[in-house]
């Protein structure tokens, strides 16, 4: 519909991201938005029931405080080097807003979270997607010329394939005048971090969300370390667009989670052992799958087009994400569930490859 209201030219217009959809039913196998099959930790349980809620009548701590303090002992640097936010879908945003204000290009791979640009665009930050190889791997020395920023998720998303420190130090090393920002939201399924590296690199800013490893997509908690230049500059900018924004249940909560390390690796343990033996199942069933260090698998089969098995699962209740763009229109992404899910998954999959 043509808008024609008088002012509509003063409008910011933008398309926005399109998240995996949120089907509700009993007997729907959600394996498309890359959440975690386990429950939160049993100290997250613990906090909640333990929460007092007359709290809830006051402000939460400014800053988050003891989030932050937590998050800055879990990982053994300084509270001046974190910066939380409300997933880090909301630190990567008021990252872009705080750090790429050059006028120059941000660069970011052609295939990868799709979120990146549209926050280029909401925030009017010109970019300039870098093309991935055809095998769906980078180039670091794509990253070598002229930017006003860079962001990668490292492992990336939706290819589910990592980069080496050594190629992500080289391009933080290449741009010491532009933020270099690297999405760590799934670097506890087996990729490389260099978190380490924030105190040799004041250029560097690392993200990590506690949606997919800790199984609190709900919760929406997010964080960025980096150097307390980089994270005074961000919170700077957050307080000036809204001073509270984490709720008092998910900063206690997200605190809680981090005390129970052995439960937390354990999960991801179990997630890492079913995503090899489905990765090996369904390249038995003709799939091509990229080895991944994340908690989905990226698949394309042989025969089928991506797109009918998608919608032949859908029929069938088991929601995986397949996206309709130019590269990656042949592929699913599947979310690693539990050994349980995952045999249903197979199964159906194994009916719908075999009908053909
Ligand atoms: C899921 C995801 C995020 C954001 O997660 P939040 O739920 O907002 O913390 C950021 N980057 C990538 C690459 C993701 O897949």
């Amino acid at each position: 519909m043509k808008n024609t209201k008088r002012w509509a030219a003063n409008v910011r217009k933008v398309t926005p991201y399109v998240p995996g959809e949120q089907p509700q039913g009993t007997d729907i196998l959600k394996l498309n938005t890359n959440e975690n099959p386990y429950p939160p930790s049993p100290g997250v349980y613990e906090s909640h029931r333990k929460l007092d809620v007359s709290r809830f009548s006051l402000y939460p701590e400014l800053s988050a405080r003891s989030l932050v303090e937590n998050l800055a002992q879990y990982h053994g640097i300084s509270e001046k080097e974190v910066f939380v936010g409300v997933g880090s879908d909301d630190v990567l945003s008021m990252s872009f807003l705080t750090f790429f204000n050059s006028g120059k290009p941000v660069l970011f791979p052609d295939v990868t979270y799709s979120f990146y640009p549209v926050w280029a665009e909401v925030y009017q930050i010109p970019y300039e997607c870098q093309p991935l190889k055809e095998d769906f791997t980078m180039d670091a020395a794509d990253y070598e010329k002229e930017n006003g920023g860079i962001v990668i998720a490292n492992p990336n998303a939706p290819t589910s394939i990592g980069l080496c420190t050594a190629a992500i130090e080289q391009i933080v090393r290449a741009n010491p005048e532009v933020v270099v920002i690297i999405d760590e939201a799934y670097v506890d399924f087996g990729g490389e971090s260099v978190l380490p590296l924030i105190h040799k690199y004041d250029n560097l800013l690392v993200t990590r969300t506690y949606s997919k490893s800790r199984s609190m997509a709900g919760m929406r908690i997010g964080y960025a370390v980096g150097c307390e230049e980089l994270i005074q500059a961000l919170n700077d900018v957050k307080e000036s667009v809204n001073s509270y924004t984490m709720t008092t249940e998910s900063i206690v909560l997200g605190a809680a989670s981090l005390k129970d390390e052995a439960y937390f690796q354990d999960c991801i343990a179990k997630i890492v052992q079913t995503r090899e033996r489905a990765r090996d199942s369904l390249i038995s069933l003709g799939f091509d799958v990229k080895e991944s260090q994340t908690n989905f698998l990226f698949a394309s089969h042989e025969s089928i087009p991506a797109r009918q098995i998608f919608e032949r699962l859908r029929e069938k209740g088991i929601y995986v994400r397949y996206f309709d763009k130019e590269r990656i229109s042949n592929y699913l992404r599947i979310t690693v569930g539990t050994d349980e899910q995952m045999r249903r998954f197979l199964d159906e999959t194994a009916q719908i490859v075999s009908e053909k």
